[in-house]
């Protein structure tokens, strides 16, 4: 899978780069896998299956589909696919094309969802951008899928650029500021997620903002790591821009690690 910027521009000099994730920390979005998953168990439960066994099947195949095809619509329909022949064996052709027609619309609900902004997202992102922080879009997933929820997302002309990865790890934000041609004390990370958001972004020494989600994808949940500087955390992205604009660690910084 491509991985990069795909809107570009030339960093300045020690210019203050602020990281934001896109998934349910500007918009929602694991509420439209979630009401998939529901209707994929009411589906198979429909076919005679467990519904409990039936989900703790479908976690087992993300687990073991994830590390290879990643995250996004494809990657999560493919597990739907897996499961469901584990869980109903060998399913008949009538069955089988049910599903077919079920995971054709469950890739597009997913893919093409409305993008309903977060409470405070649209004016938190605008004040951090008149500020004259530099914004970079930072999210996992497929690019074609990131790019154009972003770009249905009235945003975009808010960013300075977008970097799509397969996974948010140490490398990635180490890679991420590269890229942006900053130092990670220079760098902000603002985002929902404990695991691919903050834990990774705080081991490298970027300053965190912790935007929690009302109802996170449990794979996103993670106690924080107690490395490099404190996260802040906020109620809603109206918060973001007073936590990054007036943080008083800036003023008098301790080490970054340890
Ligand atoms: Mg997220």
């Amino acid at each position: 899978m491509p991985e990069g910027e795909s809107i570009t521009d030339e960093p300045s000099d020690d210019q203050r780069v602020v990281f934001i994730d896109a998934d349910d920390t500007l918009w929602e979005n694991n509420r439209w896998f979630t009401r998939v998953i529901e209707e994929w168990v009411t589906f198979v439960v429909d076919l005679g299956a467990d519904g409990e066994a039936a989900l703790f099947t479908l976690h087992e195949e993300e687990d073991r589909n994830i590390p290879v095809h990643g995250y996004g619509a494809r990657p999560f329909v493919h597990s739907l696919r897996t499961a469901f022949t584990r869980v109903l064996g060998e399913p008949t052709d009538t069955t089988r094309a049910a599903f077919e027609a079920f995971a054709q619309r469950a890739e597009l609900m997913i893919r093409e969802h409305p993008i309903d902004l977060l409470p405070g997202v649209y004016d938190g992102v605008t004040a951090l951008a008149d500020a004259g922080l530099r914004l970079v879009l930072l999210t996992k997933g497929q690019q074609d899928e990131q790019t154009a929820k972003f770009a249905r997302s009235t945003l975009t002309h808010l960013f300075a650029s977008v970097r799509v990865v397969n996974e948010k790890d140490a490398a990635a934000y180490r890679a991420a500021a590269h890229a942006a041609g900053a130092s990670p004390e220079n760098c902000w990370m603002v985002g929902n997620s404990p695991r691919s958001d903050i834990n990774p972004a705080r081991e490298i020494g970027m300053r965190t903002v912790h935007v929690p989600h009302a109802a996170p994808w449990h794979r996103e949940l993670a106690p924080l790591v107690n490395v490099g500087p404190a996260t802040i955390v906020v109620a809603t992205f109206a918060d973001v821009p007073r936590a990054i604009l007036e943080d008083p660690s800036r003023r008098d910084r301790g080490p970054l690690l340890g």
